[in-house]
């Protein structure tokens, strides 16, 4: 330990290198390693949006902009909402963030007291309980069950005891389960939501990568809007991580609160990044739907495969992940990803990574080209096979 290590704080000191980047270092030096780990489409963003964002930098475009975001962007961001039957003001109740990652991060800060509970369902992004803990709230997890297909249930949040909590965290289409719920399933949330009076946050950055029916937000639902902030972003669905763009659509004195916080640690969202989002909206739905094709061909044949290899992989329906259970004989996810890597240099993420809920179970992303998976699954289907 150098001797600066007593200058850090305890939230500094108390808070865990995250768990996918600590698997993967061990993958770091490995030539002819297959990597389904990270979750990031292995596309470029669609070349229209670059175009903008390089003749924005050409005009010399790089200023910030207002707090919010340009209003032009958040007018298109309204616009484009109503395809799931939001609608939102883009003068007060729509704040463009850096990456859904800077939005989720103002919405814990903007609503939670040191000592609030925050309900968080498991498995789920591994970005939620740090920052509940950075804003000084407690992390009350929810149990999602494989017997549900990960879906949320009014009984899981029954049994965890969420009617304390303040605040629930949604993430429909799911990382890491690639679960998704439908109008019925939210409603039976939105019941108990309203019963014990939480406020939703709902990351719904997979939103456009849904599979066999469309995308529903909570916020539509009756008496939820006042009560809830919606999540989204440029990362998944227009392939531009890079660029950190998102948004946060909700009532306006909680947007308004965001954008106070934000406006003194942010300044305001990527310029550049907001001129190649507003390319992306006017023109780029074409590209999208063209990677979520492939990305369903992807999910599909990786679906198949796990459930030949005997490794039990429920049929997830969004975003592009998939969460297949170990094979039989394998009870630790750790072990399995471990030896997976080690043997095989095929890297997936253990389960356990997304809460205790995932344990026993592998994220693996499809994000990858046609030819890594049929590999990574020949790989893996020759490592069960040899035990
Ligand atoms: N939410 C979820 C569920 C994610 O999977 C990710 C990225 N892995 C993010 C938020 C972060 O998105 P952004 O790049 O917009 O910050």
């Amino acid at each position: 330990m150098t001797e600066n290590a007593d200058r850090l704080s305890r939230r500094a000191r108390e808070t865990p290198p995250s768990g996918i980047r600590r698997f993967f270092e061990l993958a770091e030096e490995m030539d002819d390693l297959v990597s389904l780990g990270v979750g990031e489409p292995d596309f470029s963003a669609p070349w229209a949006a670059r175009a903008a964002a390089i003749d924005s930098l050409e005009r010399g475009r790089t200023s910030y902009t207002a707090n919010r975001g340009r209003r032009d962007l958040r007018e298109r961001i309204a616009a484009h909402v109503t395809r799931y039957d939001l609608s939102y003001d883009p003068d007060d109740e729509i704040l463009v963030s850096t990456g859904a990652s800077e939005a989720v991060d103002l919405a814990m800060r903007a609503l939670i007291d040191p000592g609030d509970a925050v309900a968080v369902p498991q498995p789920s992004y591994i970005s939620y309980g740090p920052t509940v803990t950075f804003s000084g709230g407690e992390v009350v997890p929810v149990e999602t069950h494989a017997e549900n297909d990960f879906v949320l249930t009014y009984e899981d949040l029954e049994r965890a005891g969420a009617d304390e909590a303040s605040i629930l965290v949604l993430c429909y289409p799911n990382n890491p389960t690639g679960a998704v719920m439908t109008r019925e399933e939210l409603a039976e949330v939105a019941e108990f939501v309203r019963e014990h009076d939480l406020f939703v946050l709902s990351d719904e950055i997979y939103a456009a990568l849904r599979y066999e029916d469309e995308h529903v937000s909570i916020a539509t639902l009756p008496g939820m809007r006042e009560r809830t902030v919606v999540f989204n972003g440029f990362s998944k669905a227009y392939a531009m991580t890079g660029m950190r763009l998102g948004y946060a659509l909700g009532p306006s004195e909680v947007i308004d609160a965001m954008n106070r916080i934000h406006q003194y640690t942010m300044l305001s969202a990527p310029t550049t990044a907001q001129f190649a989002a507003i390319e992306a909206l006017d023109s780029c739905d074409g590209a999208v739907e063209e990677m979520r094709r492939e990305f369903d061909r992807r999910r599909q044949f990786v679906i198949s495969r796990f459930n030949e290899i005997g490794m039990d992989c429920f049929e997830a329906k969004g975003a592009f992940y998939v969460f297949p259970k170990c094979p039989p004989g394998w009870e630790d996810d750790e072990a399995f990803a471990e030896a997976l890597i080690r043997e095989e240099r095929v890297a997936l993420v253990p389960g356990r990574v997304f809460g205790d809920g995932g344990a026993g179970h592998l994220r693996v992303s499809y994000a990858s080209s046609m030819g890594e998976l049929k590999e990574a699954l020949n790989r893996i289907e020759s490592f069960v096979e040899d035990r």
